[in-house]
């Protein structure tokens, strides 16, 4: 047994924990969770848990198949909304093939591939993610529009606020488990919040936002109100997206930054940028995974729709944005597609390798839209060589389907339970009749 297994051992004993929740992702992004007794810990460290691993696959699981949980001893934490005595704690987990060589079809296993790849080309990957979400009342009726907590707007202060409290409370139980936050505060909707993680490698950014999901969810329970994630719940607000801000260190040393250059921006910066709008098409259905993240896309409230990059231009797909001249090692770009309900494991890992893509290959940098691209005729963007990212869930699915970035990124297994799953949610929402065509068509034709 190694030292962190050690101190995790230690730990359950001293803190009389009687619980160990051991969390995994499936393909879709859910957290998965079994819970074992601290006694099964010795051998879950050495050997792993069986379990029936297509629990992974997502809504179009198939077949029962034998994998094992692996926990990672570094990533322990105890509970705090679990209470002491008896505590509960929790670890990710890595999944494993019965013979214990990593499964493919596990998300983290899918971003700890692209990270060794960013590590052979001598970089490690940093990610920031501000994370949008709503909080609704409870009990509004399955179908019907939920009720926001608050009226309130952008950066507004609500002086006894729910979302006030809400927020103090969840990011005090973020930071009792490790997990720092950098800024929150109101969104542009009613009801909407934003809370910024502090930036860290891609792998414990992923791990900590799984986290952050499930104690967001926790809290609102707690508070007697109902958070979601969820893209696009209101025609007429902006949606929650989580624009995340990505940088590459070489050593010490951040290799977006180049003292003097336009935006403080390195050639490595420029081609990273250049690879995420090349390839921005056919990875959008990875960071935009739900049939109603393309409500947000094409529902502007500052989501882009369009594949461009600009430093303050709000409606531009990649931001660099302002740079403080004394800290260059902040130098970074911002995507602003994402969204606050995609597997953050493989998302991170697309926006990875498009960058790295770009790099590898000298992809050269478009120029800069400065225009408001929104405001723009269709032929004007066209003369400017700017496309239009995926309108619908079904068109991100094909440019995926065309993708050999994706389909090496993700590796055939998670490539294929990711397109399964897909197909069968636009399946299901093509087979609806929705409020709009009874509305529209019942008095007309
Ligand atoms: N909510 C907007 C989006 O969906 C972002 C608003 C902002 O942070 N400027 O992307
Ligand atoms: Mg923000
Ligand atoms: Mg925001
Ligand atoms: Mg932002």
């Amino acid at each position: 047994m190694d030292r962190q297994q050690e101190f995790v051992l230690r730990t359950i004993e001293e803190r009389d924990i009687r619980f160990v929740r051991l969390w995994f992702t499936d393909v879709l992004g859910t957290l998965k969770s079994v819970a074992v007794a601290p006694a099964e810990l010795e051998g879950a460290f050495a050997e792993g848990i069986g379990f029936d691993g297509s629990a992974i696959e997502g809504f179009a699981r198939v077949y029962e198949a034998d994998m094992l949980v692996k926990p990672d001893p570094s990533t322990f934490q105890v509970l705090p909304w679990r209470g002491e005595n008896p505590g509960t704690a929790r670890m990710f987990c890595d999944i494993q093939l019965p013979d214990q060589t990593p499964s493919f079809a596990d998300p983290r296993n899918v971003l700890k591939r692209a990270l060794a790849k960013a590590s052979d080309l001598g970089y490690t990957f940093y990610t920031h993610p501000e994370i949008e979400f709503f909080l609704f009342e409870r009990g509004s009726a399955p179908g019907q529009p939920p009720v926001p907590v608050d009226q309130a707007g952008y950066f507004d202060h609500v002086p006894h606020g729910t979302a006030h409290d809400f927020r103090r409370q969840a990011i005090g139980l973020l930071e009792s488990m490790g997990i720092s936050v950098e800024f929150s505060h109101h969104e542009g909707a009613p009801g909407q919040n934003e809370i910024d993680l502090r930036y860290a490698d891609a792998l414990t950014t992923a791990d900590n936002i799984m986290t952050f999901r499930a104690v967001i969810k926790e809290v609102a329970l707690e508070q007697g109100i109902f958070a979601s994630f969820m893209p696009k719940p209101f025609a007429e607000h902006p949606g929650s997206g989580m624009h995340t801000h990505l940088s590459l260190f070489a050593g010490d040393g951040n290799a977006f930054h180049e003292a003097g250059a336009p935006y403080q921006l390195s050639k490595v910066g420029r081609q990273f940028i250049a690879g995420l709008l090349r390839h921005a098409a056919e990875i959008t259905a990875v960071t935009n995974q739900w049939v109603n993240s393309y409500k947000r896309l094409m529902g502007g409230g500052e989501a882009p729709s369009y594949v461009c990059w600009g430093h303050n231009n709000r409606s531009a797909l990649v931001r660099v944005p302002m740079y403080k001249p004394a800290k260059g090692q902040s130098t970074r770009v911002e995507m602003r597609s994402v969204d606050s309900a995609c597997n953050p494991y493989l998302a991170f890992a697309v926006l990875l390798t498009a960058g790295l893509k770009g790099i590898e290959e000298g992809y050269e940098l478009p120029d800069e839209a400065e225009d408001d691209v929104w405001s723009l005729s269709e032929s004007e963007r066209k003369a400017l060589g700017i496309r239009q990212l995926p309108t619908s869930l079904s068109e991100a699915i094909h440019a995926m389907e065309e993708s050999e970035l994706v389909a090496e990124t993700l590796g055939e297994h998670v490539f294929d339970f990711f397109l399964r799953n897909k197909r069968a949610e636009w399946q299901d929402y093509r087979s609806q009749i929705s409020q709009f065509e009874l509305a529209r068509y019942l008095p007309m034709l």
